[in-house]
């Protein structure tokens, strides 16, 4: 293990570190002990001074007013971090299922909430809510089977999945069931449509093969399944079958499965909710409203929710099901993983009559709790830096979401030790907030925004949350909203590469190994431009032969604008964008609060659609411990980023949002969004001149601001705090009351979960789905309509590029256009 000082002489403030460095050199032993007492000396006349002049030291980060560098205090973070303790949560968090609604997760509610009290967080507070979950029926099992002629079952699936260690058995497993699945008896002939997205539906439909009555068989993978089965509703289908296909989360070997190996075993079933996230309902009865005892309920019948039963299974089913499906043989790419030919089905072989689909999943009205607690902020209390997770797992939650959790609560435990050793308290508050029910569909934080939003469009300062800390131990990956990437990088830069490999090859930084191994893709410089012309002088490639289980890995540098001081620098890490598929989604789309996700994940190249045990049985304690992260390694590494990032973030004087990020990716976003429908769109006389002078406009607008905040007198506190309001209001700009087209309580309009893949994130929402609209229906009569849509949405967004410019001027100065 290499010292993490390393990366605080490097990184933080480099200039101090060294200068002293070089003193504590010449000077010798007998001025370090001198510098000592004075700096005793000066401790003490900082209480005396701060004790009497509380505004004064104001302006200064907290930890100073006590006489902590905020490079100590991050060093001390990043020194309490600890494995065992991770480990320790892990085991315990995940010592008994717990889904929302079962009598296990009122022990992990307790847990949490008496560790927290255990630790004296300032204020911690159980918040609760009465919403609709879904449940398996106990006595009626699902099941997917297919009917001989003369009705007996041919083939039935498995009614759970089989136990594999017997210290993974417990009596209060779920059984695997899509949440909120409609429930009903169906039978069908059943069509193969690969993995149920849109363009699957469009292929199956332009073979004249028809969906109605039918009942489909997709694969788990590429887009959330509430979308595969809202589709499928769309189609005609009357139910669907979901299944993990061995090509999407096996690597086509199958032999060395759970508990040998991180992979799925042929009984492994996804679980999961089919509840939609593009519309962000929560409760499905007290949609845009809290689920409190007063709230007004719909009725059940008029909640948002899928009309088809639908039933998960896993591969050794599906393998016997596929085999009764007769028809066509499906092309190439649709094809998995099983040893079988793969058929579209729409008919059966002989012998066979019908497939048949049975969901008993019963509702009930149930009570959930978040779990919220405080470090109060010492200079400004009513500014949150949020720090969440989920708690409800679908069985164990192994890694999803207990890795997660474990690490905020060491997190938490770390940042209260300081409070408690050193006397530090951050800056602004540190709100830690454990959420209820994410699984069935991001009910408990949703419900939470629902009641605080007005409260935290104004004080959330961000809101940095973390699901699944380790689903591999390949790269780190960083998910934000713009503004928080700068505050990212630095973070990932303290932070020492729990790889050893890496390090060896010099890569020192978690923020190092994110850069080499996915790099930030280079409009000017894409690999393959850069491999053709590797003598350029401005393109440096550097391929790694030494490392050879990555040895296509390149570091990529860019060209042009990217040469400074005549030094080349290297490209940035490549940052995700938000979608939906976990809490920061609430308060994104409807709040404004600026949002990351951070976890460590596995090579990408691997080409599966999720880590192979997500949502099943087998995410126990074990797997994580043993296969996903074994010595709680990588976790400690992600506690150290989240731990940093929230420092910087509720301690720094200024906060350090960056705004010329969010310029930056609208205009790049807006060149690319130009370019593939610029001129599709004047063939119906729009013209994207507006956009884009808009777009221009906030550019300048941020640009400004930006000089100006760099100038801005630290002492005088009301600037500071002005100018820390218009960062923060920077995000809420783009927050239209009004809400998307059709889904009321989306309301952001640069971000949002895609229509079509939840898990995804579409930009300009409003005006993409708008022209996904015009060209679906250009030739049906409605076309009119929604060319009228695409005007609406694209005046919404000029409006709102100028409301956000508007927002970052001077205070006299806001009226006025440009
Ligand atoms: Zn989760």
């Amino acid at each position: 293990m290499m010292n993490y000082y390393y990366n605080s002489l490097n990184s933080m403030d480099k200039s101090f570190r060294s200068k002293m460095k070089r003193k504590i050199d010449t000077v010798g032993v007998l001025k370090i002990v001198a510098l000592i007492l004075s700096a005793a000396i000066l401790l003490v006349l900082g209480f005396v001074i701060g004790y009497f002049t509380k505004t004064a030291v104001t302006h200064h980060t907290s930890s100073e007013s006590v006489g902590i560098s905020e490079v100590d205090v991050a060093d001390y973070l990043m020194k309490e971090i600890s494995s065992e303790n991770i480990d320790k949560h892990l085991k315990k968090l995940t010592s008994r299922p717990h889904l929302s609604g079962t009598p296990g997760i009122h022990d992990t509610v307790e847990y949490i909430h008496n560790f927290w009290k255990q630790i004296h967080l300032d204020k911690t507070k159980l918040i609760s809510y009465e919403v609709l979950l879904s449940h398996p029926s106990p006595d009626n099992p699902n099941s997917v089977s297919v009917l001989g002629q003369d009705d007996s079952p041919l083939f039935q699936s498995q009614p759970a999945e089989p136990i594999l260690r017997p210290e993974d058995n417990s009596s209060e497993i779920v059984p695997p069931f899509n949440a909120y699945s409609a429930a009903g008896s169906v039978m069908g002939t059943p069509i193969y449509v690969n993995y149920g997205r849109v363009s699957d539906f469009e292929y199956v439909k332009n073979l004249n093969m028809t969906f109605k009555d039918q009942i489909c068989v997709v694969r788990y993978g590429f887009n959330f399944r509430a979308d595969k089965v809202a589709l499928g509703e769309k189609y005609g289908c009357v139910g669907m079958i979901i299944y993990s296909d061995p090509a999407d989360y096996a690597i086509t070997n199958t032999s060395k499965v759970y508990p040998d190996s991180w992979l799925i075993p042929g009984g492994g079933v996804q679980r999961g909710t089919i509840k939609k996230s593009s519309t962000a309902s929560g409760d499905p009865l007290t949609p845009l409203y809290p689920a409190t005892e007063h709230a007004y309920r719909l009725n059940i019948s008029e909640a948002d929710l899928p009309k088809i039963p639908c039933q998960p299974i896993g591969y050794d089913d599906a393998r016997k099901l596929l085999r009764y499906f007769d028809g066509e043989e499906v092309p190439d790419e649709w094809k998995g993983g099983l040893n079988i030919t793969y058929r579209f089905g729409s008919k059966l072989i002989s012998g066979a009559k019908a497939v048949k689909v049975v969901v008993n999943n019963e509702f009930k009205l149930d009570t959930i709790n978040n779990i919220v607690g405080f470090i109060e902020g010492s200079v400004e209390p009513d500014r949150y830096v949020i720090i969440g997770n989920h708690y409800d797992a679908w069985v164990y939650g192994g890694a999803d979401p207990n890795s997660g959790t474990a690490v905020m609560l060491e997190v938490s435990r770390a940042f209260m030790a300081l409070t408690k050793e050193k006397g530090w308290r951050p800056r602004r508050s540190l709100m830690f907030c454990a959420w209820g029910a994410e699984e069935q569909g991001i009910i408990g934080s949703r419900e939470f925004v629902e009641e605080y939003g007005l409260i935290l469009g104004q004080r959330a300062v961000a809101y940095l949350n973390v699901d699944i800390a380790v689903q591999g131990r390949f790269v780190f990956r960083g998910k934000a909203l713009p503004m928080l990437n700068t505050v990212l990088f630095e973070a990932t830069k303290l932070v020492p590469n729990p790889d050893e490999e890496e390090v060896e090859h010099g890569r020192k930084s978690v923020y190092d190994t994110w850069c080499f191994r996915k790099p930030e893709k280079s409009s000017s410089s894409s690999p393959t431009s850069l491999s053709s012309s590797p003598s350029s002088p401005n393109h440096a490639v550097i391929i790694d032969r030494d490392d050879k289980s990555h040895s296509n890995y390149v570091t990529i540098y860019k060209d042009d604008d990217d040469i400074d001081d005549g030094v080349v620098k290297p490209i940035r890490p490549r940052m995700g964008l938000i979608g939906s598929g976990s809490d920061f989604a609430p308060f994104v789309i409807s709040v404004g609060t600026t949002c990351a996700d951070v976890r460590f994940i596995y090579d990408e190249k691997l080409n599966i659609s999720s880590y192979p045990l997500y949502h099943t049985g087998y995410e126990t304690y074990y797997l994580f411990s043993k296969h996903h992260d074994p010595g709680f390694i990588y976790s400690k590494a992600l506690g150290r980023v989240w731990s940093q990032m929230a420092l910087m973030l509720a301690d720094r004087v200024q906060i350090p949002l960056d705004p010329v990020e969010y310029s930056d990716f609208v205009k790049s976003y807006f060149q690319k969004f130009k370019s593939s429908n610029e001129r599709y769109l004047l063939g119906f006389n729009i013209t994207l001149t507006a956009l884009s002078s808009a777009v221009k406009n906030f550019t300048r607008a941020v640009k400004d601001f930006k000089a100006r905040l760099d100038k801005i007198d630290l002492n005088n506190v009301h600037l500071v705090r002005q100018y820390n309001d218009q960062l923060m209001n920077l995000e809420r700009s783009f927050i239209d009351h009004a809400g998307l087209p059709d889904r009321p309580a989306v309301k952001h309009v640069i971000f949002a979960p895609s229509r079509y893949n939840s898990y995804a994130a579409s930009v300009f929402p409003g005006v993409t789905d708008a022209i996904f609209d015009l060209k679906q229906h250009l030739h049906d009569g409605e076309a009119p309509k929604y060319v009228e849509q695409v005007k609406k949405q694209l005046s919404v967004l000029i409006f709102m590029f100028q409301r956000a410019g508007a927002n970052l001027k001077e205070s006299d100065d806001f009226i006025g256009r440009d």
